[in-house]
């Protein structure tokens, strides 16, 4: 994918965080991973559903920026993007979002179980939720990074959610379904409750 492909992605994936309503105002970012140790991500201060491609800016692997048209600057949330990135090798998109279902789970600090619903086991696995730390700070990467080592979602306590993925659009849709089944998972237990699936069904679906 070419560099100016790159640029159209993230934003075409801004736009639809926006629209399905994940972030408000100037919420949520993406990056991906450029190689040769930079990375693309999405600015601070601008709405993720009305980017255009001169906005995301290229930092390297300490966030130094290395390229930005104009006066923007990377998202304040970079660094938790850089951490993901140090410690996963595999990770060449990130997003990070506060879709309002997923967020209620991350505010009320309950992990996701998905082995309710097959396909958010097959596409995410189990979704915990990180200790709370305030965002944008070195802690936040600190309370978070454990969990990326061997989750590819994670809640954030009392704010979000990020996903992982081997590329930026599979980060992106990780977040959909996440997103999806938080919806499902709030609907179940206001009926009170739903049957889980057995082990040996998890396992065949993991296998899967
Ligand atoms: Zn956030």
């Amino acid at each position: 994918m070419d560099y100016e492909t790159q640029r159209r992605l993230i934003c075409e994936l801004g736009r639809r965080m926006w629209e399905r309503g994940w972030v408000a105002s100037n919420d949520g970012n993406l990056s991906r991973r450029l190689g040769e140790g930079l990375f693309l991500v999405t600015p601070a201060g601008v709405s993720k559903g009305f980017l255009t491609t001169d906005m995301p800016v290229v930092v390297d692997s300490e966030g130094r920026v290395v390229e930005s048209s104009g006066a923007y600057l990377p998202s304040s949330e970079t660094p938790l993007h850089l951490e993901c990135y140090r410690r996963r090798r595999d990770v060449g998109g990130i997003c990070h979002a506060h879709p309002p279902a997923s967020t209620a789970f991350a505010c009320a600090r309950k992990a996701l179980d998905a082995s309710i619903l097959g396909e958010a086991l097959m596409v995410l696995g189990p979704v915990p939720c990180a200790p709370y730390a305030r965002t944008g700070t070195p802690a936040l990467s600190a309370a978070a990074g454990p969990l990326l080592d061997d989750h590819d979602a994670v809640l954030l306590a009392n704010h979000g959610a990020v996903t992982l993925g081997l590329d930026l659009e599979q980060a992106y849709w990780r977040m959909e379904t996440l997103e999806h089944t938080a919806q499902i998972c709030l609907g179940v237990r206001l009926l009170g409750g739903g049957v889980p699936l057995t082990d040996e069904q998890c396992a065949q679906l993991r296998r899967s």
